[in-house]
């Protein structure tokens, strides 16, 4: 197979899996009986999986980014949305009220910094509309609860802890931790992607600074459609729910083994 028919391929594969990604959220918000006396909780786990699907969505077609540099980013953005759902979904009222009050509290205090950081002169009109919107972004939430409940931390735990206790500390272990050295730039992550060895022999072969082009790797657009369907999975089992047909997750499984085929083939 010629690389021009490759990418073609690979461009079929991508319209397929994002379609039925997005046709799998609104299959199960359709069949979901939602009781809007707990709306908080709907909306939370509802933006979550919305969450879950844009991240995987939007790495799928973006291939140039399917590479170590860049596609961790998006991955490790994944595994931080499954433990925060999976982690939700064990006490859905309590914790989706959590989750909305630290989202607010953030709001707030990022408003407050653009008002302090404007205190001594007049805000020019494109501060003036931001502050504004945010500020009427803040008081439009209609949740009840917002009058009860003081503002406290999120879940009050670390990401492992809400881990350990949605039952996924190997997500955690394997996947949420070795992506995040990519993420906050460590050591681990740059010494590999972005230094090379120097070709003087004279330098004791010390390290330079380098951005290396890295080839398209399917493998990344798997992951995201394996967290994808981890996350559907999850949502599924909490709230006793059925989706008939195929998944997205399994469709892309098979176009891949396909795309590997053709190619060991050619
Ligand atoms: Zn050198």
């Amino acid at each position: 197979m010629d690389e021009g028919q490759e990418l073609k391929q690979i461009n079929q594969i991508i319209g397929v899996f994002v379609n039925k990604a997005r046709q799998e959220l609104k299959a199960r918000w359709d069949q979901w009986h939602i009781d809007l006396s707990k709306n908080e909780f709907y909306e939370v786990v509802g933006a979550l999986l919305a969450r879950q699907v844009t991240l995987a969505t939007q790495l799928a077609e973006n291939p140039l980014i399917w590479n170590g540099h860049i596609a961790p980013l998006i991955l490790r953005a994944m595994a931080d949305v499954y433990i925060s759902l999976a982690w939700i979904l064990k006490e859905p009222i309590d914790r989706s009220r959590k989750f909305v009050l630290y989202g607010l509290g953030q709001e707030k205090l990022n408003l407050e910094h653009r008002k302090a950081q404007i205190e001594k002169r007049d805000p020019t009109p494109a501060e003036k509309i931001m502050i504004e919107s945010s500020e009427a972004w803040i008081n439009s939430q209609r949740f009840t609860f917002l009058t009860e409940v003081n503002l406290g931390s999120w879940s009050g735990i670390s990401t492992r802890q809400m881990a350990e206790e949605a039952g996924c500390i190997d997500f955690y272990n394997y996947v949420y931790t070795p992506f995040s050295a990519c993420s906050h730039s460590m050591w681990n992550h740059i010494a590999r992607y972005n230094l090379r060895q120097c070709l003087n022999p004279l330098h004791q072969y010390h390290r330079c600074p380098y951005d290396p082009e890295m080839p398209v790797d399917p493998e990344y657009l798997y992951l995201a459609g394996k967290y994808l369907q981890k996350s559907f999975s999850t949502f599924d089992e909490s709230v006793d729910m059925k989706i008939e047909g195929q998944s997205a997750f399994e469709i892309l499984c098979e176009d891949l083994n396909q795309l590997n085929k053709v190619s060991d083939e050619s």
